[in-house]
């Protein structure tokens, strides 16, 4: 007999009870919030789906590290330990320490940016965006036609398109682009890998031009795992390997540890280039904190450190990306319209074919993440018109291809059954779905104004 059934790579030790309000509850906190998923308390909330930044489940490994805090102001033993592992892992030569990633973003836009320049990238991510505006450059998309498109079955669809690329390089001037911007996977194209030919092809593009390539590893590990699964000659080289050479072929990093390293929080900025690393961290005693803590406890940076090797193993991160596989195929059992191929670390609901009767500026997907809490409470986010923010020239509202709904799955914490509720709850609304009729917003925050905003239901 063939066996194919796979399970939780670990046993649960402790446990958190959930609490399911009633309908009416709902809708009730669903007015206060503004029909925004982010005010929204967590108490309210059954199955949280908003987010797997910070939100994953620690090992016992890990909470055994954090007994182990070396708390001194300067020169804990813990950032030695992350420093070797992120050289054994990563293979960057440099190490600096942020909060979160945003705090690393900060630090290279800084340094690397001149007010006028470009930064090409593998579609905007939200806070790496926004951080090369405020330095005073514009972010320029040059991922492949396919990332833009929910039902292209791309198996790499987080590629940059080398054409665009060389052609802004060769209008702006090379001086003008002071890095590559390169993300895997990517998450607003649905958690899309890079293939390790792609990046390779980057590299060598941009050495005939003297331009860096400074990765978001965010979750390189999950790029590893699509590398291992869908690219030849990959087979049977370990996720270690993959992630390694995968980083080989860029000049630094900065990195979200709340994603694939495991933890609640953390982050780093890792470079190659001795002169960028002096500049980080003499900026981080001004921003963060010291070089070797960056606004994190001792503890904090053991449980990042524990959790890169744990974020390798090869049945953890299978498990990982299959939980998310699983719930997206119960998705397209329903006919529901998601984003193909599924990604590594969250569901997309393609709100455009979902709501087709809601046009864009109605925000079709904030009126869908809204709608999944009122059926069953559990939360998800809009990534769409909202989250794109306005153009800060025209001011007008930036509109996206994607308009898209993200049920992201954080690590180690929910089990099967719970995606399987999710699922029947999405395929609820959708057999619904001619009884929305979309949002208007009644408040605006200057920036990331996604966080933020209110809305109130249009009548139909
Ligand atoms: C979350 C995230 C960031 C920002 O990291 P924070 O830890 O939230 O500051 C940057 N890039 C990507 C792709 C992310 O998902």
């Amino acid at each position: 007999m063939e066996r194919k059934a796979w399970a939780e790579p670990y046993r649960i030790k402790m446990v958190e009870p959930l609490r399911m309000l009633s309908r009416e509850e709902r809708e009730q906190k669903l007015s206060e919030a503004g029909y925004n998923t982010f005010l929204l308390r967590s108490e309210d909330v059954y199955i949280d789906l908003l987010t797997d930044s910070g939100t994953n489940a620690m090992s016992d490994y890990q909470w055994a590290g954090m007994m182990l805090g070396d708390e001194a102001y300067a020169g804990s033993r813990n950032f030695y330990y992350l420093e070797a592992n992120m050289q054994k892992y990563y293979g960057y030569k440099y190490l600096v320490p942020t909060h979160q990633g945003r705090g690393a973003e900060h630090l290279i836009s800084r340094i690397l940016i001149k007010p006028g320049d470009f930064i090409p990238g593998n579609m905007y991510f939200t806070t790496t965006r926004q951080h090369q505006e405020l330095a005073g450059g514009t972010f320029v998309d040059v991922i492949i036609d396919e990332a833009h498109d929910p039902a292209s079955t791309h198996p790499f669809k987080g590629n940059v398109d080398l054409d665009k690329l060389e052609s802004l390089i060769k209008k702006v001037g090379a001086e003008k682009v002071p890095y590559v911007s390169l993300a895997a996977t990517v998450n607003m194209a649905g958690g899309q890998p890079v293939s390790m030919e792609n990046v390779r092809a980057v590299r060598e593009l941009t050495a005939r031009y003297g331009i860096r390539v400074i990765l978001d590893a965010t979750r390189a590990v999950e790029n590893a795992f699509f590398i291992k699964e869908r690219e030849p000659g990959y087979q049977h080289k370990t996720i270690a390997e993959i992630l390694k050479e995968f980083c080989s072929y860029t000049d630094g990093c900065t990195m979200s540890g709340k994603k694939d390293l495991l933890v609640n929080i953390g982050g780093f900025l890792a470079v190659n280039d001795e002169e960028i690393f002096q500049q980080a961290r003499n900026l981080v005693v001004v921003y963060e904190g010291l070089h070797t803590y960056g606004g994190l406890a001792g503890r904090d940076l053991e449980a990042m450190a524990r959790g890169m090797e744990e974020a390798v193993q090869e049945d953890y991160i299978r498990h990982r990306v299959l939980q998310v596989r699983y719930l997206g195929e119960k998705l397209q059992q329903h006919g529901v319209p998601i984003v193909v191929p599924i990604g590594g670390h969250a569901v997309f609901l393609d709100a455009k074919r979902f709501l087709p009767h809601i046009p864009q500026d109605r925000f079709p997907a904030q009126t869908l993440a809204a709608a999944i809490y009122a059926d069953s409470g559990v939360r998800s986010m809009e990534r769409g018109i909202v989250s794109a923010g306005r153009d800060p020239k025209t001011g007008d509202h930036r509109y996206p291809k994607l308009e898209l709904v993200r049920l992201t799955i954080p690590r180690r914490v929910y089990t099967n059954a719970h995606m399987d509720v999710v699922a029947e709850s999405v395929a609820a609304v959708y057999q619904e779905r001619e009884k929305l009729s979309g949002l208007r917003m009644v408040y605006e925050p200057t920036y990331l104004r996604f966080f933020q905003a209110r809305f109130e239901p249009l009548a139909s």
